[in-house]
């Protein structure tokens, strides 16, 4: 295992060699790895339950880097999607930032490339470009300004009305600003969280058969027609507080959500609109690959400076309008034990 001087000795080549090994073993390499390193293991809601037991802080994306950004390890193990291990390198520029597997990508993030941004700016010059946390650091580095599926109106109202507004990359999140905010000058980028979009009437219909009494309640990643149907249209963190109020509601999100507020409520009725919204993407990091990350410090997240400070600007902004970053609450920090964080991103 670790030496005392904290040298590793018996990594293994492979995360499938890794595999071969019982959880309990597992756990303790990680456990060891982890202080021998200075690390912490950040995990999305979304992540298996494996991951999420092992978890120093659970959360949301934004919620997540800003809490690795608070802490002084010199290591970050990120348990979510590529671009939330980015957000967290580039508000924590100094610690190295590990990804289990490199390729649990996040498809809405991978729609817009930079060089397809820039194209489109350049089409529309002196439009001001907003950017959901949900994209690469590379657009982020083009953007003028970040949002996240909760302060997406407010962002948007903070740019004037003369100028209009390019909005990547969440096509069904931009149609809602424009029709939360009244304004027609938003230019929107054709993509999709398919988790969200993937969302249909039928099912919705099945869900209201089933549980008349239930609140609707549907994220604003979903399409229209089921935001038309919604009681309320809500963010993660608005979810959360639905949750709390009300004892029976129909979750138009990702499913492992649900689950957590089922766990957490056990004598409500909380149903998913769909069972099958579940992101495959979030789900690629098992406790093997974990470990063997840890073990191999590996896979690092490199960016390049210019890039990242160009990317933190644009999600400082954000934070500046957003009342910046404060540390959690004592009854945020019981819903991050209880595997809920309040402060959602619009990822699920
Ligand atoms: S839930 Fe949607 S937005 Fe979040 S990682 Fe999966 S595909 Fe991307």
């Amino acid at each position: 295992m670790i030496s005392p001087a904290g040298v590793l000795t018996d990594a293994l080549p492979t995360p499938l060699d890794y595999a071969e090994i019982s959880r309990e073993e597992l756990r303790e390499r990680i456990r060891a790895r982890k202080a021998a390193l200075n690390a912490v293991i950040l995990g999305h809601n979304y992540q298996r339950v494996e991951i999420q037991d092992v978890s120093d802080y659970l959360g949301d994306s934004l919620g997540l880097s800003q809490e690795a950004a608070a802490t002084d390890a010199d290591v970050i193990v990120f348990c979510g999607v590529h671009f939330m291990a980015e957000t967290a390198k580039i508000l924590s520029p100094r610690k190295t930032v590990l990804m289990p597997d490199l390729r649990a990508g996040c498809p809405m993030a991978d729609f817009v490339t930079a060089t397809a941004l820039k194209r489109l700016k350049a089409e529309h010059p002196g439009a001001a470009v907003v950017t959901y946390v949900n994209s690469t650091a590379e657009v982020k580095a083009e953007s003028d300004i970040c949002c996240t599926s909760s302060n997406a109106v407010k962002v948007v109202e903070s740019i004037p009305r003369e100028q209009p507004i390019i909005f990547v990359p969440d096509r069904n999140l931009a149609r809602y600003v424009m029709e939360r905010t009244g304004r027609d000058d938003i230019i929107a980028w054709d993509g999709y969280c398919y988790v969200h979009d993937d969302m249909v009437l039928e099912e919705l219909d099945r869900a209201k058969k089933a549980h008349p009494k239930a609140l609707v309640v549907v994220h604003p990643e979903a399409r229209r027609e089921l935001l038309e149907r919604a009681d309320v249209v809500t963010s993660t963190s608005g979810m959360v507080e639905y949750a709390e109020k009300h004892d029976a509601v129909i979750f138009g999100t990702e499913r492992g959500l649900v689950d957590r507020l089922k766990a957490r409520f056990p004598e409500k009725t909380f149903v998913p609109l769909s069972g099958a919204a579940v992101c495959g993407n979030m789900k690629l990091n098992t406790l093997a690959k974990l470990a063997w990350s840890l073990d191999h410090r590996q896979h690092e997240v490199v960016m390049d400076e210019s890039v990242r400070s160009r990317a933190e600007t644009a999600l400082r902004r954000m934070l500046e309008l957003s009342g910046g970053w404060t540390a959690p609450t004592e009854e945020e920090k019981a819903l991050e034990l209880a595997g809920v964080h309040p402060s959602g991103c619009g990822c699920a």
